[in-house]
């Protein structure tokens, strides 16, 4: 089997993605990795025990996001309110 699209980067990492889709043959590092590329390219492709991890994979992900958003904004409202009071003891 040849694979052009691996050959060119490190063989370490083209080892490790080991998850391999079976209608176009790319190649992911993690299951939910594949099991989203499936569900967003493939979704004819999916059979009932594939959908269902998918929605749970892109409800995992959407959790996931949306914590990553919130503790974003966090940091960024510490940063200001930081700023702001160093502003306030220091330029005054
Ligand atoms: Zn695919």
């Amino acid at each position: 089997m040849t694979d052009t699209h691996v050959a060119d980067t490190d063989d370490d990492r083209a080892e490790r993605a080991d998850h391999v889709c079976a209608d176009c043959g790319r190649r992911f590092y993690t299951e939910d990795l594949l099991v989203l590329h499936r569900g967003v390219t493939h979704p004819e492709a999916l059979d009932a025990a594939e959908r269902d991890a998918y929605r749970e994979a892109y409800a995992a992900e959407e959790r996931a996001i949306r914590s990553f958003r919130l503790r974003a904004l966090g940091i960024l409202v510490l940063l200001y309110f930081g700023f702001l009071f160093l502003y306030v003891i220091y330029a005054s």
